[in-house]
């Protein structure tokens, strides 16, 4: 591959430095070419001919272009790109429109102890998302954590949704990422409408770090 690159960069240069015209505009080669409608996410398609593969189809081809002496070397299409697997949806944030307002290991007048969850503020009534895959595993009043529903995720963790105004699912029901658990509420000790979330991993962990392992910015 690298050969095949050094060479595309040479004859590049040699392209360029004769004046003659580099294009990135056509049709790859018919033997390359994936078809319009092939999916980001068709895994069958991939396994079949992956995106490395025609990448390095391609380079070939327009060496073997300039070598037969064409005036014009082609750049990868677009389409090759477009199909390089999608990651699939691990994680999302559990609630939009937010703001934090507190955050694992704070102390302080708000909480008894140190606290042991993130804490996003949302209007009442916000939908709360589960934020990672999981089944459920309670639903219930906890004193001061109010109305909670706890999400065991795939990886061992537990994931605890707190405050809620409402629960909208049942133990033992499966959740995607993004599910909606509940809504925003007032339940259990809190000074206004948040999510107080907690990650556990045999004890409480900090749910910012956990999300940004995922990928996401809380
Ligand atoms: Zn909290």
């Amino acid at each position: 591959m690298s050969a095949h690159r050094s060479t595309l960069r040479r004859s590049l240069l040699v392209a360029a430095t004769a004046g003659l015209v580099i294009g990135g505009v056509g049709a790859a080669p018919s033997a390359t070419a994936a078809p319009s409608s092939t999916t980001a996410d068709s895994t069958t398609a991939d396994s079949a001919a992956g995106p490395a593969a025609d990448n390095d189809t391609l380079v070939l081809a327009a060496t073997g272009v300039h070598a037969a002496g064409g005036l014009v070397i082609r750049q990868p299409a677009r389409d090759v790109l477009r199909r390089t697997p999608l990651a699939p949806v691990t994680a999302v944030l559990p609630v939009a429109g937010y703001h934090l307002t507190g955050t694992f290991g704070a102390s302080g007048s708000n909480w008894s102890s140190t606290h042991t969850g993130l804490d996003f503020a949302a209007a009442y009534g916000s939908r709360i998302g589960a934020a990672v895959a999981g089944h459920v595993v309670s639903v219930g009043y906890d004193g001061a954590f109010g109305l909670k529903v706890v999400v065991q995720a795939q990886d061992g963790s537990i994931w605890w949704y707190c405050h809620m105004s409402a629960a909208t699912v049942e133990v033992g029901q499966s959740v995607a990422a993004g599910t909606q658990v509940g809504a925003i509420g007032l339940t259990g000790n809190t000074t206004g409408p948040h999510l107080h979330l907690e990650v556990h991993r045999g004890e409480p962990v900090d749910p910012y770090t956990e999300l940004t392992a995922r990928g996401l910015t809380p």
